[in-house]
């Protein structure tokens, strides 16, 4: 019997000391009810958890683990690197290299600097957008994710089209009023806000692969489009590819879209499970950042070893091959939901992008988070459960991309698809 007996009590024991129980807000399975279990270790494709059972996991750590848990060469390379200390606040090789690694592969980044998550990566680079634009909005996109910083914690306005509003108590209004709100896939929306806001936006930020309402690809020419209206304005073109950067190809959503930005964001990969994030771009803004330049940002223990090798140690482990191999294990994946869906006439609706994928609760097709919104959660809840007591871990809300990694194999996902099946009957039968 399916037993969460001890990851119940710890859960107790953590809400006692910890704001519900969780560092990170969508552990504690609020979209989906009962309890999440408490890990212990993983191992490739696997975690285990404090009551031993074991799952196949779809949720890599929310993305960085593309080589899967524990990988040992990822684990040997720290344990040679931590001998020396784990953090000197002072410049270091290794941190060359990675940078070095980072322009190597990503087209539109000429100058790199590290960070410790995405949210600073993302913070920081609205801080250079703003500060060699000398404007002061910016423009987002509905249901993409920045990281929890103020500017980014902005929800679509009810009443007024385009202003948004503050979508967390703490986060001020002149906050809100500077992060104007687009819809992904919708050309229309940013071309609306460019007219309506001229000389007044320093960047337009996007998901270039909306991963954090599920997994929905840029339609048509949707970046290309956002290139041009961004030149046009003299405004800034940031991808944030804290998900999709070396996850989706070897130069991220950067190479697999070809198109030319000016500011990109990492995280999640590039830490391989340590936390790190970089922000990178065009030299002429890059020089800008201090000490180089004025805008400052800094950090204590940006650039530790510790991570920093963690983070080479990964992208060594991707080659050109190791894409091929995520896509074909993707292409398994999404042709074995597809079969399940066709087969039973599902009203599912499904995407994927590489290794990343969902499978939505609504029929109609996703173009963007309106679209997601429509999605039965009930029914996501019933399968989210029925996947967990068979052994099948993936992220607890629809809202979330599953993540394929090198670690899994056909007959791990042949398996994952077994149980989907059995799954989706209970639930929509
Ligand atoms: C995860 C994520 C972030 C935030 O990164 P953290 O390391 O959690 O701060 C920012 N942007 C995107 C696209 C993300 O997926």
């Amino acid at each position: 019997m399916f037993d969460l007996s001890k990851s119940r009590s710890l859960l107790e024991r953590a809400q006692s000391c910890i704001p519900g129980g969780v560092n990170s807000p969508v552990r504690a399975f609020k979209s989906v009810g009962g309890t999440p279990p408490f890990i212990v270790k993983g191992e490739g494709p696997y975690v285990v958890d404090a009551d031993g059972n074991r799952y196949i996991d779809y949720v890599g750590s929310w993305g960085p683990l593309i080589l899967g848990h524990a990988h040992p060469d990822v684990l040997n390379a720290l344990k040679r690197v931590i001998d020396n200390g784990t953090s000197f606040g002072a410049p270091t090789e290794i941190e060359i290299i990675l940078a070095e690694m980072i322009i190597e592969r990503v087209p539109s980044a000429e100058m790199v600097r590290l960070v410790n998550s995405g949210t600073e990566a993302t913070m920081s680079a609205i801080r250079v957008a703003r500060g060699v634009t000398g404007r002061e909005k910016i423009i987002k996109f509905d249901g993409c994710y920045h990281g929890h910083g103020d500017s980014f914690l902005i929800a679509a306005g009810s009443g007024a089209l385009t202003l948004g509003e503050p979508d967390s108590p703490g986060v001020t209004k002149g906050t809100a009023a500077d992060t104007l709100l687009a819809k992904f896939n919708d050309i229309d929306s940013v071309e609306n806000l460019f007219k309506q806001f001229k000389g007044q936006i320093a960047c337009v930020i996007v998901e270039p692969v909306n991963g954090n309402v599920g997994c929905i690809p840029p339609q048509g020419n949707f970046l290309q489009n956002l290139r041009d209206i961004c030149t046009e304005n003299d405004a800034l073109l940031i991808f944030d590819e804290v998900m999709t950067g070396f996850r989706i190809a070897r130069g991220g959503a950067n190479e697999l879209f070809g198109v030319d930005v000016d500011l990109l964001t990492f995280g999640k990969v590039i830490g391989g499970g340590l936390p790190i994030g970089a922000y990178a771009g065009k030299k002429e803004y890059m020089l800008e950042v201090s000490p180089s330049g004025p805008i400052y940002q800094a950090g204590t223990l940006s650039g530790n070893p510790v991570a920093v090798t963690a983070g080479i140690e990964t992208l060594n482990h991707l080659s050109p091959e190791s894409y091929d191999q995520l896509e074909q294990l993707g292409e398994h994946m999404e042709r074995g939901l597809q079969t399940i869906i066709k087969t039973n006439d599902y009203p599912l609706s499904q995407h994927r992008v590489g290794s990343m994928f969902s499978l939505f609760f609504t029929d109609r097709s996703i173009r963007n988070y309106d679209d997601v919104k429509t999605c039965n959660i009930s029914q996501f809840a019933k399968y989210f459960h029925g996947l967990l007591e068979r052994g099948v871990y993936i992220a607890p809300s629809q809202y979330e991309t599953g993540f394929i990694s090198l670690s899994h194999t056909t007959r791990v996902i042949d398996e994952t698809l077994d149980r989907i099946d059995i799954v989706l009957e209970k639930v929509l039968k």
